[in-house]
């Protein structure tokens, strides 16, 4: 053998251990450059955690397949901004549902059904995160719902468990309204509101393991922080914010500081990739200037609200809500609408802050009065959000994962867990709870 042919035999040999060797290159860009934002925002599977449009279905009538009206999401408008699916939100206000709580959380899911069974063509009810997937390969929107609220549970595990076997994915602890179990960041600073310690009581956090073992996930938006904080040591699964900002953008008591959102980021057990916060497209959580603004008319507002009650009141009727709301909506027009760069803001603030893993959308639509940045009126508009994101120099996997990518992941994660804690066969836990046993 030659020694030239000996040293073309030893780099053969040799190539691939060498190659082992060598640090691997950084992955090529997969996404060729040319992909415009359309291309983007068509590929995507675009999730939005929050709507309100329920109670237009109850208390309007509203059908999906109707004009938009007032309102911001219809079929019409789904289609054209290619959502993929939406977490119809099961909001029960607590004034006016008083002693009837569950009653009208089934009210709400009924609503969320019919439509489902009214447009079979066109909207798919699914529970997984394999069935959002299932209803995009079918062009169709992927319907889920998201209980807006604990005082929806009546203080019951049981009722929580019937919620979760009718299809309801996940919980906010708490709406602007403290239970007896979870403190919100509504009616925290109100001396009048009996609020616990701890943030969470002893069936407080029972209601998160069970939660985490159901495989619903824990919504922390409304929450106050010290209820944030307890339910984030205790819970086992990663956690969203399915609608709330960043409070070193608008100090809303709403939105999440700096440290909450690495926190969400970090959520979960040992082994978890973490939580996502979706973005609320509120413009009073959105701009500080605009909260200002609406802040300092609030008193008018109140006071042509209590004037159109007593009005009403003569004739001896109640004031319809939806003349309050449009009231009340004239007060809002008044004041100039945030641009949609204000939101990109917010984006672009948890992305650095909490990592591009866990952002999201979580608009809010239909609940927010129309006060939305400009141009984002309904799910139509939702792909200037992936070309002002393209615009600030996110790749075509970012844009993805903020879409809806990181939501799928928590979701299958907070599946996951679920299918671990009901392996571990701990006992059930009852409405017998750990604190009323008689202490040894
Ligand atoms: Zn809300």
């Amino acid at each position: 053998m030659s020694t030239r042919l000996r040293v073309i035999l030893a780099l053969v040999v040799l190539s691939p251990l060498m190659h082992a060797q060598t640090p691997p290159k950084p992955a090529p860009q997969m996404t060729p450059k040319s992909l415009t934002p359309t291309q983007v925002h068509q590929s995507a599977i675009v999730i939005d955690t929050h709507a309100d449009t329920p109670q237009r279905f109850v208390d309007e009538n509203f059908d999906l397949a109707d004009p938009l009206g007032n309102g911001n999401i219809n079929l019409d408008s789904i289609h054209k901004g290619n959502l993929g699916a939406e977490f119809f939100s099961i909001w029960v206000d607590p004034v006016q549902n008083k002693g009837r709580f569950a009653g009208r959380t089934f009210d709400l899911i009924d609503a969320v059904k019919q439509q489902v069974a009214k447009h079979p063509d066109q909207i798919k009810f699914v529970t997984s995160p394999e069935g959002i997937e299932l209803a995009h390969r079918e062009h169709k929107l992927a319907a889920l719902m998201g209980i807006e609220g604990g005082h929806s549970i009546e203080d019951s595990i049981p009722l929580l468990r019937q919620y979760y076997a009718l299809g309801v994915r996940y919980m906010t602890l708490t709406w602007s309204n403290s239970t007896s179990w979870a403190d919100s960041s509504g009616d925290i600073d109100d001396k009048s509101v009996p609020h616990n310690k701890e943030g969470l009581t002893e069936f407080g956090k029972d209601v998160v393991y069970e939660m985490n073992r159901l495989g619903m996930m824990v919504d922390i938006s409304h929450v106050s922080d010290h209820t944030f904080y307890r339910t984030l040591v205790i819970t086992r699964a990663p956690v969203i914010a399915s609608h709330s900002d960043a409070r070193a953008l608008c100090d809303a008591p709403r939105n999440m500081t700096d440290d909450m959102l690495r926190a969400v980021a970090n959520s979960g057990g040992p082994n978890s990739k973490g939580g996502v916060i979706d973005v609320n497209y509120y413009s009073a959580f959105v701009s500080q200037a605009y909260r200002d603004a609406d802040k300092a008319q609030q008193p008018e507002v109140d006071k042509a609200v209590a004037d159109l009650k007593a009005k009403y009141k003569a004739d001896g009727k109640e004031a319809p809500q939806t003349e309050i709301d449009k009231l009340k909506r004239t007060f809002a027009d008044r004041i100039p609408r945030p641009p949609l760069s204000m939101l990109i803001d917010h984006i672009d603030h948890i992305a650095k802050v909490a990592g591009i893993d866990h952002v999201g959308l979580g608009s809010d639509f239909d609940g927010v009065d129309g006060q939305l940045p400009e141009g984002l009126d309904s799910p139509a508009d939702l792909p200037k959000i992936t070309a002002a994101l393209m615009a600030r120099g996110y790749s075509a996997e970012d844009c993805r994962k903020i879409l809806g990518g990181n939501l799928l992941r928590v979701f299958r994660e907070v599946e996951a867990v679920s299918k671990e804690l009901q392996a571990e066969n701990r006992p059930r836990i009852t409405d017998k709870q750990p604190f009323d046993k008689p202490q040894k």
